[in-house]
């Protein structure tokens, strides 16, 4: 039973590929509709035909999340269409990687902008309708780098250590309410982030991970199906690594 979520709603930002649409296609297995959510809307509009074949109810939306007013008409419009929101995965994250003393105050404020106020928009906007709703899982998306730190990524790494005090703020805010919040912190994941890494920079990266692989999107997608599940109701405010073993 608690593989069928039938009925339940959830908005997944930057699901128009990588991880957040295998995260997609894997709640839309559990009979759960999804609101995709990207700025690259014709790739967003793909991925919820993809869903809607599935036998779900699915629709594409444009917005940048690190926008507040934007974020606050998007999450309306979704309550709107759909009728009710129970679960919001904050997947969509960029990298702007440099060294400290070449990193540029817009590689700094672009990647905090979208992984961090991005997350914090989300969380704000859609906060009130899981209140009422009793009900409500919280799943961001974080890094193994938010944890251990990345030379060439102090962006980066600040905003997904960020999503993770956020994370257990909001897990002691919400709980009263039935509202579960937790991070996964995945490793290297095979996607377009990963794809831009030099062969020899991956063979540095898979000698360093216990399992000897990176990742597949659907291991992450496994992770936040089980937190998005009625099987983690007691699980709040964690961080759950997924990273073949690189963290422990
Ligand atoms: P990706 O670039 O393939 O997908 C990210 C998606 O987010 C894209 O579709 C992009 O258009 C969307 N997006 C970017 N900015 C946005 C904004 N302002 N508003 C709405 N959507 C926006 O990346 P991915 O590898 O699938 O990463 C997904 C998440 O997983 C990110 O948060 C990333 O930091 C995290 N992560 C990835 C890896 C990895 O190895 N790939 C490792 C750890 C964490």
């Amino acid at each position: 039973m608690c593989n069928n979520q039938e009925g339940r709603t959830a908005i997944i930002t930057g699901s128009a590929r990588g991880i957040g649409k295998a995260i997609a296609l894997k709640l839309a297995s559990r009979k759960i509709n999804i609101a995709v959510v990207d700025v690259l809307l014709e790739d967003a509009q793909k991925t919820a035909d993809e869903l809607s074949s599935l036998g779900i109810t699915s629709r594409a939306y444009k917005a940048d999340i690190s926008n507040f007013t934007e974020t606050e008409s998007l999450i309306k419009k979704i309550f709107e269409d759909f009728g009710k929101i129970d679960i919001l995965v904050n997947n969509a994250g960029i990298t702007r990687d440099n060294l400290i003393i070449k990193m540029t105050e817009e590689d700094w404020d672009k990647v905090i902008n979208i992984n961090l106020k991005g997350v914090f928009n989300c969380i704000k906007c859609v906060s009130r309708i899981l209140m009422k709703n009793r009900w409500g899982r919280i799943i961001n998306i974080s890094s193994v780098v938010g944890v251990m730190g990345n030379a060439g990524q102090l962006n980066y790494s600040a905003s997904k250590a960020g999503v993770i005090g956020m994370t257990k703020s909001a897990a002691k805010e919400l709980a009263s309410r039935n509202i579960t919040c937790n991070a996964i912190a995945p490793g290297f994941i095979k996607t377009a982030m990963t794809d831009k890494l030099p062969e020899i920079e991956r063979q540095r990266l898979e000698s360093m991970i216990p399992l000897k692989k990176l990742g597949e999107p659907e291991d992450i997608a496994n992770a936040t199906a089980f937190l998005a599940s009625d099987e983690a109701s007691y699980i709040t405010g964690q961080v759950l690594l997924v990273d073949g073993g690189m963290v422990m």
